[in-house]
């Protein structure tokens, strides 16, 4: 049965069948951990997503957060699973039990992240924003800093928030006013205002740590001279308890289109003064350390979107199964035809197929992301810890943007599934597309992204990290071609996978040259046609793997030589069910999907640059 959130056989699936989970606890790190533990935790976070995370997502966006005398306040409901959420470990789970986590991979983290997150991803953000805020205080700060701060916040006795966007210092980090000046007490004293920031006032805990971006006074212009500073709401005294308030006003809270229980808000540091800050690591060290928690959260974006892009698709399976309207195209002539379930139409499966191919794909992305950051503890030798580091640096902007604007796509298409209900708020299909869209806008908008993975991530360490990738495609296809079923489907594979190669070593031979603004252009349609090619790689590879399992079960059934026996078994056997969806849906990919990647990438290499050419004025009506 359904649990109209995430198909938990599919999670397994890429776990264990496609990424080989098991691989990890061969290793020393995570040697105590084994499948039976894995499954276990799914089942306790599929329960705590379910029984308590997923009835406050109607109510927490009705209510959303309120600014009242200078205070924000979350929706009611919140108050409660906040509690048990934390009680239970979830929040820092992945981190080491010397800090008060549990030590599991990053992969299995992930897996149930999605659960939580597809059950309310505004209440999700509280947590994820501390863990990463407390992340860097265990990374970067002093052993004074992590006993003052830390570990309350991984406990969630405490939350955590990351503040860089400013009114006019949004994507252009580097331009941020906020100042630090230094105290003779080696503590700095804090003014600016910071804008957009997530859960950056709430009554859910007693103090909120807030690392801070800002510039100390006489540093450097641009990214180089900032610094970061842990800012707390309330000083925290020698003994560990609250002391006075740290002058951090709330100045507003957002009212937005989506994760209307996620507090977004204004928060104005040193207005009168009194708003002290501690320096997190070196002075002019700030971007390089708060990198370390954008490039998480870009990971956790990808997350939110897979969740959204999940949920919604689940629900638009159940729905377009019982909503009975119109007869069947083939029935066009019978007038004693019977109104179908809308499932029985062909744009319906086809939208369902796509929306399918989607979920699947950015599900085993993103999982395989986190697997090369476990791998890469796992392993011992320095060039395979920089393979596995290699992986996860150049796909993060295609694990944030690919997944995100994926999932809007996905979010959209179930509205249509519902027709007219799916317009309206008595079906949930319609918040998933409003708390999903703004996926595509924060951590660095995905125009920001494809920049990222253009103009830096193909290049480094000499194209190495995107050679391996398309070694790992290839890889895919010489082994789907040995099998008969997917060999069509391999070789559409390959002609894209070629062309995205060819359009990318074009790209840097331009980059060279007057012409090197193409790449620039171009970097939004580089990073989806990248992103399809890697989908088509992740759901050849799951078809490969299924393929492999369905002969097995026909062969254990007595049905290998008849096609007849196989397509009854389908409707019988839920892993034949299961297995042949997968391959389904890689060979639909490949047609509908990759077989236009060449086409696009040679409308690239045209080079038009209309775009740049056209005249400001023409913009206009
Ligand atoms: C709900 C919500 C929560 C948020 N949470 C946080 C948070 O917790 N902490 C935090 O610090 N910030 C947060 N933000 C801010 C968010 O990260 C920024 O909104 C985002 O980075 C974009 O900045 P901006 O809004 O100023 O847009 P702008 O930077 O003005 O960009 C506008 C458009 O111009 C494009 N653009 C800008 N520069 C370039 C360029 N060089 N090349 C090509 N295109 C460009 C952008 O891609 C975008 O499409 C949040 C925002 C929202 C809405």
């Amino acid at each position: 049965m359904s649990n109209l959130l995430v198909n938990t056989r599919d999670q397994q699936f890429v776990l264990f069948e496609q990424l080989n989970m098991e691989k990890l606890f061969a290793s020393k790190v995570f040697s105590g951990f084994s499948k039976d533990d894995v499954l276990m935790m799914q089942n306790e976070a599929e329960k705590m997503a379910l029984n308590e995370i997923l009835p406050t997502y109607a109510e927490g966006d009705k209510i959303g957060c309120e600014l009242k005398d200078g205070k924000v306040h979350v929706p009611a409901c919140f108050k409660a699973p906040y509690k048990k959420f934390v009680e239970g470990g979830w929040s820092c789970s992945m981190r080491s039990p010397d800090v008060g986590g549990q030590g599991i991979p990053i992969l299995l983290a992930t897996a149930y992240s999605e659960l939580f997150d597809a059950a309310n991803f505004a209440f999700m953000m509280y947590p994820g924003l501390t863990n990463g805020a407390a992340g860097l205080i265990e990374k970067f700060g002093t052993e004074e800093q992590k006993t003052k701060y830390m570990y309350k916040m991984y406990s969630g006795e405490w939350t955590g928030t990351m503040c860089l966007t400013e009114p006019n210092a949004g994507s252009d980090v580097g331009a941020l006013r906020s100042s630090a000046k230094r105290l003779p007490d080696g503590t700095y004293s804090i003014t600016g205002t910071k804008c957009f920031i997530s859960c950056g006032d709430h009554d859910l805990t007693d103090n909120i740590i807030h690392p801070v971006l800002a510039r100390i006074e006489g540093d450097p212009p641009g990214t180089e001279g900032i610094s970061i500073f842990i800012v707390p709401k309330y000083r925290v005294k020698d003994d560990g308890s609250l002391g006075e308030f740290n002058d951090v006003k709330t100045g507003n809270v957002e009212h937005k289109m989506g994760i209307k229980g996620s507090a977004t808000c204004t928060l104005n540091f040193g207005d009168e003064g009194k708003c002290i800050g501690e320096l997190l690591g070196k002075e002019r060290q700030g971007m390089r350390i708060m990198f370390n928690m954008m490039n998480e959260a870009r990971l956790e974006v990808g997350m939110q979107s897979l969740a959204h892009a999940s949920a919604a698709y689940e629900h638009a399976v159940q729905y377009a199964k019982e909503r009975i309207q119109s007869t069947p195209v083939w029935e066009m002539k019978n007038p004693d035809a019977k109104a179908v379930a809308i499932l029985q139409h062909p744009d319906i499966r086809r939208k369902l197929l796509l929306m399918k191919a989607y979920v699947e794909g950015i599900r085993a992305l993103n999982y395989f992301a986190a697997f090369c950051m476990d791998m890469e503890r796992v392993v011992e030798k320095a060039e395979d810890k920089e393979k596995w580091q290699g992986f996860v640096e150049l796909l993060t902007p295609i694990c944030k943007a690919y997944s995100s604007d994926t999932a809007v796509k996905v979010c959209s298409m179930a509205i249509d599934v519902y027709g007219g209900y799916g317009y309206c708020s008595e079906y949930p299909v319609e918040q998933y597309l409003r708390d999903c869209r703004i996926a595509p806008i924060y951590e660095g908008t995905n125009g920001i992204q494809s920049l990222d993975l253009v103009g830096r991530k193909l290049a480094q360490r000499k194209g190495m990290n995107t050679m391996n990738m398309f070694g790992e495609i290839n890889a895919t296809i010489a082994n789907a071609k040995q099998i008969d079923d997917l060999k069509k489907s391999a070789v559409y594979l390959e002609e894209a996978n070629n062309a995205v190669i060819d359009l990318t070593l074009h790209f840097a031979q331009l980059g060279k040259s007057a012409a090197f603004l193409l790449p620039i252009l171009n970097a939004a349609p580089y990073l989806e046609i990248f992103g399809d090619v890697i989908m088509g790689h992740f759901l050849l590879q799951a078809a490969a793997v299924a393929e492999e399992k369905l002969q097995a079960i026909y062969a254990a059934k007595g049905a290998e030589e008849s096609k007849g026996k196989q397509r009854g078994l389908v409707h019988k056997d839920a892993d034949v069910a299961f297995y042949t969806g997968k391959v389904s849906v890689a060979k639909f990919f490949a047609v509908n999907v990759l077989l236009t990647v060449k086409a696009r990438c040679e409308a690239i290499k045209v080079g038009d640059k209309t775009p740049i050419e056209i005249a400001d004025e023409s913009f206009a009506s």
